[in-house]
């Protein structure tokens, strides 16, 4: 049985309640000997809510010289410890979707769990760091943004939603996007025929959570363009053939809207090129391809 050992650290509780120096036994997921001894040092208080706090630290593994930052996941000071839920995050990351460590997700030390006197059992999950969650996607690259795509469809395409998709759960480490925190994860048959090309006119991709996920990195273009200090039209509305429409929207501004004519002409024609360049992208490139 694998076992691992936390160094003495700050608590979110204070001297009230402290965090086992006892060896902590590891949540065995098949039947294979795993009599190693893991130890975790210079343990730092990252975040600490309602039903987890998080902790970063240095793993000593037992087979390798150098230490290896990891985060701590523990329901430890929560009010009901969840040890299930822990274990299905422990699942996802060790049996459902152990393909994607270090790809898309982070590499999983295992779930260690601690017996309380009360009968609790809390949970420590203990995962490679992986960076910091992603923050303003107005600031990502074309490039960021499809692989933030790219990394949560791989779920998808193991047969999994990840089920609370968010800033806080995608990380960023040197350029690549992590994405953790597994506990709402279902099975799930995507049925996203598509790929998504960032910056082309928002489109129905068949799958509720690969949507959320092209809104959330912004991969779409913005659904209102602007005639600089007139008005803003709605992008789907700029088409060569709605040009007595578009004008009609400028009667507010001249009594004759056709003044407008040439530039909202040019915006049409910027807006019907750049949808040209998206639909001459061949079929074959367009569509996903299972590996
Ligand atoms: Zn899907």
């Amino acid at each position: 049985m694998a076992s691992l050992q936390l160094s003495p650290a700050p608590s979110p509780r204070g001297r009230r309640q402290k965090l086992p120096t006892t060896k902590l036994e590891r949540y065995v997921l098949d039947d294979t000997d795993m009599s190693q001894h893991y130890s975790i040092n210079d343990l730092k208080l990252l975040t600490s809510h309602k039903k987890t706090a998080v902790y970063k630290g240095s793993l000593k593994l037992p087979d390798q010289e150098d230490a290896v930052s990891v985060v701590v996941k523990t329901d430890f000071f929560a009010e009901s410890p969840r040890p299930s839920v822990f274990e299905h995050e422990a699942d996802m990351y060790e049996v459902y979707l152990w393909g994607l460590q270090d790809k898309s997700i982070p590499h999983c030390y295992g779930l260690f769990q601690y017996d309380g006197e009360d009968g609790r059992v809390s949970s420590f999950l203990v995962l490679g760091d992986c960076g910091t969650p992603i923050e303003d996607p107005r600031n990502f690259t074309d490039s960021y943004k499809s692989k933030v795509i790219d990394a949560v469809y791989f779920i998808h395409f193991a047969g999994f939603t990840h089920g609370d998709l968010s800033y806080h759960n995608i990380l960023n480490k040197d350029g690549c996007p992590f994405i953790i925190d597994f506990e709402t994860a279902k099975p799930h048959v995507c049925e996203m025929k598509e790929k998504v090309f960032i910056g082309e006119e928002r489109k129905e991709l068949g799958c509720t959570e690969m949507m959320r996920c092209a809104a959330l990195v912004r991969a779409w273009a913005d659904l209102d363009v602007k005639l600089e200090g007139v008005y803003t039209f709605l992008r789907m509305d700029l088409r060569r053939g709605n040009m007595d429409y578009l004008l009609s929207r400028l009667t507010h501004c001249n009594s004759d809207p056709t003044v407008y004519r040439p530039y909202v002409e040019q915006l049409v024609e910027q807006v019907e090129a750049r949808r040209e360049h998206y639909r001459n992208i061949p079929r074959e490139e367009r569509l996903i391809v299972p590996e």
